[in-house]
């Protein structure tokens, strides 16, 4: 597992289109694409186009309120589009007990399977 750092990400690559992936969802601020190690017939990652020292939600202020309800509302819209009708899963993992491998704060979206609780 990655340690917390504020040094730039794959996901800055992602954004900029150096390495590619397939976005399902595109506005000014938010960007979401399939992860490339899918937990569910869907994974998508939401994520903010600019980091802002979102490394993780653990460094959340204020100035990320509008940016955080952004991310779980387009969250709502692409399992809508995604046809996830029968329920999702929204996770966050943050910093090195969270399981989080990469610091610019993402939302997983999964579906398209019957989810367990409690997760591992
Ligand atoms: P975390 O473990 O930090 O919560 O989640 C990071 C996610 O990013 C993982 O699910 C991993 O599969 C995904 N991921 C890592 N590198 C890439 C990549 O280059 N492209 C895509 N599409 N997903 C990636």
């Amino acid at each position: 597992a990655a340690t917390p750092s504020d040094s730039p990400t794959i996901f800055d690559m992602i954004i900029s289109k150096e390495i590619p992936s397939t976005v399902v969802y595109e506005d000014d601020k938010v960007l979401a694409f399939r992860d490339i190690t899918p937990q569910g017939p869907v994974h998508i990652l939401l994520i903010p186009k600019v980091r802002d020292g979102l490394t993780g939600l653990c460094k959340a202020e204020e100035r990320h309120i509008d940016i955080l309800g952004r991310l779980l509302y387009t969250a709502k819209l692409v399992a809508k589009q995604e046809g996830l009708d029968e329920g999702f899963r929204i996770v966050i993992n943050d910093g090195p007990q969270g399981c989080q491998s990469v610091y610019h704060l993402h939302v997983h979206l999964i579906g398209g399977r019957q989810m367990n609780w409690p997760p591992g």
